[in-house]
């Protein structure tokens, strides 16, 4: 049998080789990754009433009070939680804090790229919440804000969950602010996929003007380890999400990953700006330099405003391939994207690429059956890690 680190050298090698434009996923620098190996990694703390449950917790307490400081001076928040041990995590705490059995949410359906946990079958039904639509014009990627003041005066929703993961365009906070204040609702908003570029404020820098919660994934454009967080300006709102935390949603947060968040942040605070700005260029660049080469993208011709531009399933399926297929062909090239037919800019603009425009007729020329190996490999020579010391 092949020893398990056989196997992690070689999707080491493997990803190392490889071109990602992978809509989730990032790199970590040196330095956080050192951190999420440390000792820290096998440690325990439960705090519980400002007491920690277990010895030898000096330094985690410090770092945690640390990190927190951290979050709330990048996202200019009152009150952060970083323990959370993963988006949904956050997702699970913030709803089963502020929402009450039988009470319900509004959230973007999956058929306009909403995040599936929201569905009736997923977080709802395991907290024993109704979830309703939230109405959508895919065309335009924004809320039909009339139709939606529609529902709203039928359903009038405790919570009203805003983000999606196929996200392109930010929202207009200030109109829904105003319909979920003529029916006393709540407003979240789920940036799993675009914290690091709120963090940078390139994509919805009024998140938390007219939201009453932040909260996301640490590892998508946000270029930190996998994990959560949770930001806030309301007290009382902090306390409801703490109290679903451990014992509810999580029981020991894990140290190393709040070490790793934390330099993370601190990478965010110097460099963000400028990184989140390139990824939003990147993204746009990318986008046109596919659709003139054929690949079918959508929302031409601004594309995108995020790190993500989506593909066209139909005509993909009119040129023979589905977003299967067609990750696959990539991937055979040494380009690797999801199958769902969004393609990314975060993890190579963090690798410092140039001229990503060089890059979509790669992809067409894959996506034909053509061999671009070397072209690709090339590319990859290029790259090392940017944003941080
Ligand atoms: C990715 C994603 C999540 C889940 O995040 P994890 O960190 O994988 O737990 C939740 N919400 C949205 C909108 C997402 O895109």
């Amino acid at each position: 049998m092949t020893d398990v680190m056989d196997i992690v050298r070689n999707h080491n090698s493997y990803r190392a080789a490889t071109l990602n434009l992978q809509v989730s996923e990032n790199v970590l620098s040196q330095k956080a990754r050192e951190a999420l190996s440390s000792d820290m990694a096998s440690r325990y703390s439960l705090v519980i009433d400002s007491d920690d449950a277990y010895g030898g917790t000096r330094y985690s307490t410090e770092l945690l009070a640390q990190v927190e400081r951290l979050a709330c001076d990048v996202y200019g928040a009152r009150y952060a939680e970083v323990r959370t041990i993963g988006g949904h995590i956050a997702a699970s705490a913030v709803l089963l804090g502020l929402i009450r059995k039988r009470e319900s949410i509004m959230a973007v359906a999956e058929k306009n790229g909403g995040y599936t946990g929201y569905a009736q079958g997923y977080l709802p039904h395991m907290y024993g919440f109704q979830s309703y639509y939230i109405p959508f014009n895919g065309g335009r990627q924004e809320i039909d804000l009339a139709s939606f003041e529609k529902v709203m005066d039928e359903i009038s929703p405790k919570l009203i969950v805003l983000g999606q993961s196929f996200f392109v365009k930010p929202y207009d906070l200030k109109q829904i602010r105003r319909i979920a204040d003529r029916f006393d609702s709540l407003i979240a908003y789920d940036g799993s996929h675009v914290m690091g570029l709120i963090a940078g404020k390139q994509f919805q820098p009024d998140v938390l003007e007219y939201c009453d919660v932040l909260y996301g994934s640490t590892h998508k454009t946000f270029f930190g380890p996998q994990g959560g967080i949770v930001l806030t300006n309301d007290r009382h709102i902090m306390d409801s999400v703490r109290k679903s935390l451990i014992w509810k949603t999580m029981d020991n947060y894990h140290i190393s990953r709040v070490a790793a968040l934390g330099v993370a942040l601190e990478e965010m605070k110097k460099y963000g700006k400028e990184y989140a700005a390139n990824v939003v260029s990147n993204t746009k660049k990318l986008a046109r330099s596919m659709d003139e080469s054929g690949i079918p993208v959508d929302h031409a011709p601004w594309y995108s405003e995020s790190h993500q531009s989506l593909l066209n399933s139909e005509k993909l399926k009119e040129m023979g391939l589905s977003f299967l297929e067609f990750s696959k062909k990539l991937e055979a090239n040494g380009m690797i994207v999801d199958r769902e037919g969004r393609i990314g800019s975060a993890e190579v603009t963090r690798m410092g690429i140039r001229d990503i425009e060089r890059v979509g007729p790669l992809m067409a020329e894959a996506m034909k059956g053509g061999d671009v190996k070397d072209e690709v490999r090339k590319i990859v020579s290029e790259l090392s890690i940017q944003y941080c010391e």
